[in-house]
């Protein structure tokens, strides 16, 4: 028997194979929340309809998978709305600074917030994913930066999975800012989150990766090398911000430590590309980020497709650089700003997300086996899901085949 049987629908399976592995008059059926079967309806068997507890007709619509968010920085309190006003308004970055804003203001504002208090106003930047097909996302910590607040960042994570009805990854960002009570001792904050907060993190199962933000402004490749390794050591897969502002070899340093994603990549030279295609690292591409700090620098995509570089797009949401909550929004910046053609960008929240998520074998593509985490759209073709902005395309959510 199957749970739930979806017909009179198009599938875009992302699957390897056709266009957006369609399958135009499609039929698809979820039983124990997997995929138990699909292709044409005028291949199902004989006696499926006796074979479906439930039977949805849907009228023509489109079905991909449940969309993807593979990097977003969705737990934080306040918000940065006043900085970015202040910067239109004509104030320098020094005068914000000595106001409290930047990335000091969020982790001030998130080590005095409680758990609670996440949670719900997380809850509602995570409505914005999920009321656009998003199934499954990626949040990081990485404004606590002291192993009590990053813990409650995680934690919170957690529970907004349950809440919100989505799958979740955790990623801990240790190295994201060096705390203010660090100021003046760098290498003892590297070594605390290296020795003290990866170990404790994993232990207790808070994290499933490890990120940092490689950067001039950030932490130094030497660095995250030395944080690197104590993830590796300590079991968690390790992913990285890379090449955004400047070029610092991140990306080949990711490779080298076999990450799952190197992200941003506006500054990646050709030896990064090489790098991230021979060990197989996904290109998590954030035009979110790109757009809102008006960036001049495109990352580059065509050595990444020549190299054959797998590539993912996600939000970025975060109170810094990329407001943004909608995972549709991306897609048309991604085509928009990065030239991306909307089946790759398509593909960047779906198979490739979920690649860079390290999460292939359930979830980013409509096949037999995987989990029944579903999207489906009002649209009359897949292209449409870049090609519109702001509009409420999105009829339901199926998640492990339920409708939430
Ligand atoms: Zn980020």
């Amino acid at each position: 028997m199957w749970d739930t049987l979806w017909v009179d629908a198009h599938l875009a399976t992302m699957a390897p194979g056709a266009a957006y592995g369609a399958i135009e008059d499609g039929a698809i059926a979820a039983k124990d929340g997997r995929i138990a079967w699909l292709g044409r309806r005028a291949e199902l068997p004989g006696d499926a309809a006796a074979r479906a507890k439930e039977i949805r007709k849907l009228g023509g619509a489109w079905i991909t998978p449940g969309l993807v968010d593979c990097h977003t920085h969705l737990v934080f309190a306040a918000n940065r709305a006043r900085e970015f006003e202040m910067r239109l308004e004509g104030k320098s970055y020094e005068e914000i600074a000595s106001l409290g804003g930047g990335i000091v203001s969020t982790v001030a504002a998130t080590r005095a917030a409680s758990a609670q208090e996440l949670i719900e106003s997380a809850a509602r930047r995570l409505k914005g994913l999920t009321r656009e097909g998003v199934t499954t996302v990626e949040i990081k910590s990485g404004y606590g930066l002291n192993l009590e607040n990053e813990l409650k960042l995680l934690e919170a994570a957690a529970a907004l999975a349950d809440l919100c009805n989505v799958r979740l990854r955790r990623t801990f960002l240790g190295l994201h800012a060096l705390p203010p009570e660090f100021k003046h001792d760098r290498p003892a904050y590297v070594q605390l989150v290296a020795d003290v907060m990866i170990p404790a993190i994993a232990a207790v199962g808070a994290a499933d990766a490890v990120d940092a933000f490689c950067e001039g402004i950030g932490f130094s490749a030497e660095e995250v090398d030395y944080v690197f390794s104590a993830a590796r050591s300590a079991g968690l897969d390790v992913k990285l911000h890379a090449e955004q502002l400047s070029n610092q070899n991140g990306a080949a340093l990711a490779a080298r430590h076999q990450a799952l994603s190197a992200d941003h990549l506006e500054y990646l030279d050709d030896a990064g590309v090489e790098a991230m295609a021979n060990a197989g690292t996904i290109a998590v591409l954030l035009p979110g980020a790109f757009y809102f700090l008006r960036e001049k620098q495109l990352p580059p995509i065509d050595a990444l497709r020549k190299a054959g570089v797998r590539m993912a797009v996600a939000s970025d949401c975060n109170p810094g650089t990329s407001p943004m909550t909608s995972p549709l929004a991306a897609l048309n910046m991604a085509c928009t700003l990065f030239r991306l053609t909307p089946e790759e960008a398509l593909a960047g929240v779906t198979r490739e997300g979920a690649r860079a998520l390290g999460l292939s074998d359930d979830v980013g593509t409509l096949e037999v086996g995987k989990a029944a985490d579903l999207a489906i759209w009002d649209i009359g073709h897949p292209a449409e899901l870049s090609y519109w902005i702001g509009a409420p395309l999105l009829r339901e959510r199926v998640l492990a085949g339920v409708s939430v």
